[in-house]
């Protein structure tokens, strides 16, 4: 543990994590990657270790920021949900969907065992709703990690209600969900656009929400979360039940933060 924290002070982009990571009340980590794989054709799995994941306490849902060098003056960085945690290992999965080419894909590309990684976290404000007996998750590939994390942390007398879309056949992620699922589970993509919301919206409109309170999580791509989010306030879910969250927009680079620019 000393020789892995002792070496961290010296690491690129340090000093601007762990400035962050006051500010945020969270984390600074110096990791490295571990193994790599692709767990489907569309999806790349990296595995970040380092003694530091040892104090993390993440809730299912949340992430890591992973700051990918700078971009003009700024440090640039992406965000990637914990899909798995072990803290004992002091380890991290991350899944990232292989889309578009930006940094975090380029990022997520040549990630090879041994290459440093400088991250904070966990972030994130969206996890299970302690007060729901049903949890739907709809949202593209991007939120299948966050989908996937909450929806096996909900326990087996609970119900999960899912609906994730991805390309196709053979691109569906392995899950380990004790609850009941409902739902299609996934829904093909095949040559439509990402932002295009009919497909998750007939999905969603096919599910018979149950009886009990419930709560809804949604994130993707910027114009479908909107379209869904509406989607489920106009089907009678309250507005306070619905979280959604704005992973990237079609067209557009995050910004320098890791959010979809607003406007
Ligand atoms: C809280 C949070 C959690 C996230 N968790 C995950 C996660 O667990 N796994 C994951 O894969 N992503 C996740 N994301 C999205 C991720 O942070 C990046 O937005 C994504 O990897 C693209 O980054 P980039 O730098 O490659 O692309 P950018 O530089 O943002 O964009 C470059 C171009 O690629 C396009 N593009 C970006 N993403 C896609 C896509 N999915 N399909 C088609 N075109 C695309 C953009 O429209 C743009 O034209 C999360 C985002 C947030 C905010």
């Amino acid at each position: 543990m000393t020789t892995e924290t002792s070496s961290t002070a010296a690491r690129p982009g340090r000093q601007e994590n762990e400035a962050l990571a006051e500010r945020l009340g969270v984390l600074a980590l110096s990791l490295r990657v571990g193994h790599t794989h692709e767990l489907t054709p569309s999806c790349r799995r990296i595995e970040l270790t380092g003694d530091e994941l040892g104090a993390m306490e993440p809730l299912p849902g949340q992430d890591l920021m992973i700051a990918l060098g700078e971009e003009g003056a700024r440090p640039c960085r992406r965000r990637y949900t914990i899909r798995h945690f072990d803290r004992a290992a002091c380890q991290v999965d991350l899944d990232i969907a292989l889309h578009g080419d930006g940094p975090g894909i380029r990022w997520a590309m040549a990630s090879e065992p041994g290459l440093p990684v400088e991250a904070v976290g966990p972030r994130g404000k969206i996890s299970l709703d302690p007060e729901a007996t049903w949890h739907l998750f709809v949202g593209d590939d991007a939120f299948a990690p966050a989908a996937l994390a909450m929806a096996e942390a909900v326990p087996d007398d609970q119900s999960v209600l899912l609906a994730i879309e991805i390309d196709g056949a053979g691109h569906e992620q392995p899950e380990e969900i004790h609850a009941p699922v409902v739902g299609p589970r996934w829904v093909h993509r095949g040559q439509g656009s990402p932002s295009d919301p009919a497909r998750l919206l007939e999905a969603v409109a096919s599910l018979p929400l149950p009886d009990g309170p419930g709560h809804a999580y949604v994130g993707g791509e910027h114009h479908l979360v909107a379209a869904l989010r509406d989607a489920l306030v106009a089907r009678g879910m309250a507005p306070d039940t619905v979280s959604f969250k704005s992973y990237w927009r079609l067209g557009r680079q995050n910004a320098v933060n890791g959010e979809p620019e607003r406007t």
